[in-house]
């Protein structure tokens, strides 16, 4: 799907299954291959369970495999000796939902960011590791002085910000931002995805962005993967994705955002997605989208359909 040269990260057939009970398999990613190109933006959306943030982890080696293969730079990630897996934790970066959970309350902000440096030896005193986290507090909007403080001292827009300075503190190329703007005020949002991008320009990283619905991803995006139930069903640019989406899951989520010009909104055609979404325990056989698709035919509960291309850069898993 792209130029082998400029791929950062290659997936290919990955699968990640989890044991639940005794006999049971959950399949949260299901035989997924992608890529992400040096310095881009891959936004990954999908309802709650689709499996975007396994994959975000599974991809960064935080969860093991089941099957398939993660290649960053080329390198196999679960796979690495010793030394190249510590290269690539330095390398490669995680940003979460929910900052107050991920960040210890009884240490002081200072700490928290100073973490990966003293990990990766990346300053040579104490005197530098408390300039560069001053630098890093600068950098994402926050008072140099705020070091001293404790998380539970701050907003939650400020506290994912200190979550971007924990993630930059060991010079990544790689972040896998995972719903980082979820939890968040609507106002707030728009500000840590502005960070984000600046960060992304002047630091040439590259982003996988994790969001359960698509009204945020296009302005942060190049290209956008819409996953259902462990599956990719849709990517492309985000250009393409939003202006002529071509699954029936991607048309209906992009129905369900709101347009906020009420006579635009009042005209809108919605698609509505009915039935509940089945367990990804037991997916159903076919496509995993064909109880709460309004075009499902007979074929579609028999074969499941593969990814293909149906223009430029873009790549749809339905039958019609
Ligand atoms: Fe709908 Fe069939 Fe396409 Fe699945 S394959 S999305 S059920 S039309």
């Amino acid at each position: 799907m792209t130029d082998n040269a400029d791929r950062l990260l290659e997936v290919r057939g990955l699968k990640k299954y989890f044991k639940v009970g005794k006999n049971k398999i959950l399949k949260a990613v299901d035989d997924v291959s992608f890529s992400i190109r040096q310095g881009e933006t891959l936004g990954v959306v999908g309802e709650s369970g689709c499996g975007k943030t396994t994959c975000g982890r599974t991809c960064l080696g935080i969860y093991p495999k089941t099957d398939g293969q993660v290649l960053y730079r080329g390198e196999d990630v679960h796979a690495m000796d010793k030394k190249s897996r510590q290269s690539f934790t330095k390398q490669a970066q995680i940003i979460f939902q929910d900052p107050y959970a991920s960040l210890d309350p009884k240490m002081k902000v200072q700490e928290i960011i100073a973490e990966g440096i003293r990990a990766h030896g990346m300053a040579k005193n104490e005197a530098e590791i408390r300039e560069r986290v001053e630098g890093l507090l600068a950098t994402v909007g926050l008072d140099p002085a705020y070091g001293s403080r404790y998380v539970h001292e701050f907003s939650g827009g400020q506290r994912q910000r200190i979550g971007i300075a924990r993630a930059l503190a060991v010079e990544p190329a790689f972040i896998v931002c995972d719903e980082p703007i979820s939890a968040l005020d609507v106002s707030i949002q728009a500000q840590i995805v502005n960070l984000l991008e600046r960060l992304q320009r002047e630091r040439g990283l590259t982003y996988m962005f994790i969001a359960h619905d698509l009204s945020m991803v296009r302005h942060i995006s190049d290209r956008v993967m819409v996953m259902y139930l462990g599956k990719i069903m849709e990517i492309t640019t985000a250009d393409q994705l939003y202006d002529s989406p071509r699954h029936p899951y991607t048309q209906a989520l992009l129905s369900a955002i709101p347009i906020p010009d009420p006579r635009v909104e009042a005209a809108k055609v919605r698609i509505r997605m009915d039935g509940e979404i089945p367990s990804p325990i037991d997916p159903p056989r076919g496509c995993r989208f064909q109880n709460r698709c309004p075009y499902a035919e007979q074929r579609c509960r028999e074969q499941e359909p593969g990814l293909r291309e149906v223009g430029d850069e873009h790549f749809v898993a339905c039958h019609l």
